[in-house]
């Protein structure tokens, strides 16, 4: 019998962190989520056009909830941007790999974000979204990590962060741990 070690077999990188201490249950999101649907539902009046615009990858999760809690008329879009790579600081620069291809033009656009850390995401990407003339653009963002003061601040927030690297509940590192049904820091 050959060990993993004796073959030469390492396991990959994300695999030699692994999620410690939970920061949010899967309830405690769940029931915030509830809370922000209803938010969100009395912010847009009723009839008006809304767009719910995900932030791939990470919103993923955040958003299949958020969308099936929310008993309004609705169309949903994804947007592909990337600032961050496998490393777990942001290089403050943002590319764009997918938009969506449907006309936003008078609609309110809700931009559906997992986790706001440094804010160049987000202050990268509204001015781009502008150009296309939606009726408003707002932004929903699970977790904050209020680290710096934004020039527009998110109107829907889910709950504030501890300044620490967390996966799970859409949130990866180096591609793993998306699927956790917390949220939980990497140790
Ligand atoms: P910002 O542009 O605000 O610095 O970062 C936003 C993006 O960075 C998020 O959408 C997310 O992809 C990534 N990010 C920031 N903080 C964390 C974190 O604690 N964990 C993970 N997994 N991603 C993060
Ligand atoms: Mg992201």
């Amino acid at each position: 019998m050959t060990t993993i070690e004796e073959a030469g077999v390492r396991p990959p990188a994300a695999e030699q962190e692994r999620p410690g201490r939970v920061v949010f249950t899967a309830g405690e999101i769940r029931h915030r989520v509830a809370e922000l649907a209803r938010e969100v539902e009395a912010h847009y009046p009723a009839g008006e056009p809304l767009t719910v615009l995900g932030l791939l990858k990470g919103s993923f999760i955040f958003l299949s909830d958020l969308v099936r809690e929310m008993r309004r008329p609705l169309q949903i879009e994804f947007l592909v941007a990337s600032s961050y790579g496998a490393a777990k600081r942001s290089s403050g620069s943002l590319a764009i790999h997918y938009d969506p291809r449907t006309d936003l033009a008078g609609r309110h656009l809700l931009l559906i974000e997992d986790i706001i850390d440094s804010g160049t995401t987000l202050s990268e990407l509204i001015p781009r979204l502008r150009e296309q003339a939606p009726a408003s653009i707002e932004v929903c963002a699970l977790l904050h990590k209020r680290l710096v003061r934004l020039d527009e601040e998110p109107r829907f927030v889910g709950f504030s962060a501890p300044a620490e690297f967390l996966v799970g509940y859409g949130l990866d590192h180096a591609g793993e741990f998306r699927h956790l049904p917390y949220i939980a820091s990497l140790s």
